[in-house]
């Protein structure tokens, strides 16, 4: 598609080749969708989606070149504070939402974790989620690619690293009762090595909880061509569905014993933002109004509706896979 005027003056970043799917390693493709950086405008490029034909994986192809990293992460990427963007209230709702995540997780688990990871911790907020269920600080890790993070929830005893799960030697093979990994999988470049090592770290019967963009969800169907908020381009490397998340993880180790759906409130605003923002006829008063970090009542109203859909068991675009090491 036609480049929006808003990205003539940004940078055309490098780029590399994934000939092939990290899900099942076949290299013939379809072209699924295409975009640019419609939420943070960091470059010019047009990105495109393709879907696998053997397993229908989805995965950004080409994808930036590793040492453009900082340029699509600017300093001011909203997950490392979150908190200090939206309103009060909607950091109340983030909370109770999280409680209510940890406990449909902690429901498929026999006993209460000893030993808890949290993969791409942030700020620890379920770190300190499962100190209140009892676990000690010296048996809760966290990975977080950012060292001023990890070292200041180091020096409250946490075990915080800042690595990547490929390249984190410091905790044990068979000690993990839980492993969490929200929001993270797609961004990674081999979601399949982040999966067979985490199986490595679980104790048998210890269970993997993974959260990702579904792309068999309602916005995502009806966005799909380029601006569904759960591509998030270019930095969703990855898009799952249900079947084939099933597939990466059960071929990597585990057993799928649970899928949940949350709700995806913030791909809803998105997607109508990027829309409104860089559709054919631009309305961008009316985007400000889907702005997921500063506009209340849109955020509740799509939160209301994503629950209640999922109440009804639809799937949202949020789902939460959880699988055992057997
Ligand atoms: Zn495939």
């Amino acid at each position: 598609m036609q480049m929006p005027a808003a990205f003539a003056d940004k940078p055309l970043i490098a780029t590399e080749a994934v000939p092939a799917c990290p899900v099942c390693g076949s290299e013939a493709s379809q072209q699924f969708a295409s975009g640019y950086d419609y939420e943070l405008l960091t470059c010019r490029n047009e990105w495109f989606f393709v879907q696998c034909d053997q397993c229908s994986h989805v995965r950004l192809d080409p994808r930036p070149a590793v040492d453009t990293l900082k340029v699509i992460y600017p300093p001011t990427y909203y997950s490392y504070n979150y908190e200090e963007k939206i309103s009060p209230v909607a950091v109340m709702g983030k909370q109770m939402m999280d409680a209510a995540k940890m406990k449909g997780i902690l429901k498929n688990l026999d006993k209460l974790p000893e030993s808890f990871v949290d993969i791409g911790c942030g700020n620890g907020r379920f770190l300190r989620a499962m100190e209140r269920h009892g676990l000690n600080r010296e048996n809760l890790y966290g990975l977080e690619l950012d060292e001023r993070i990890t070292a200041s929830l180091s020096a409250e005893g946490f075990k915080a690293y800042d690595r990547r799960v490929e390249d984190c030697t410091e905790i044990a093979d068979n000690s993990i009762d839980l492993a969490t990994i929200f929001h993270v999988i797609e961004h990674v470049d081999d979601p399949g090595s982040v999966v067979r090592k985490v199986a490595g770290w679980l104790k048998p019967g210890g269970v993997f909880a993974i959260e990702t963009p579904n792309f068999e969800s309602l916005d995502a169907r009806k966005f799909k061509t380029t601006f569904w908020g759960g591509y998030h381009i270019p930095r969703h490397w990855h898009v799952f569905s249900p079947a084939t998340l099933r597939k990466l993880v059960e071929d990597n180790g585990l057993t799928v014993v649970d899928t949940q759906y949350h709700t995806g409130h913030s791909f809803w605003m998105y997607s109508y933002q990027h829309l409104f923002n860089f559709g054919k006829s631009p309305k961008p008063r009316l985007a400000k109004w889907f702005d997921p970090f500063n506009s209340l009542p849109v955020l509740i109203g799509f939160t209301a509706f994503d629950k209640l859909r999922s109440d009804l068991r639809y799937k949202t675009s949020a789902m939460l896979m959880l699988a055992q090491k057997n």
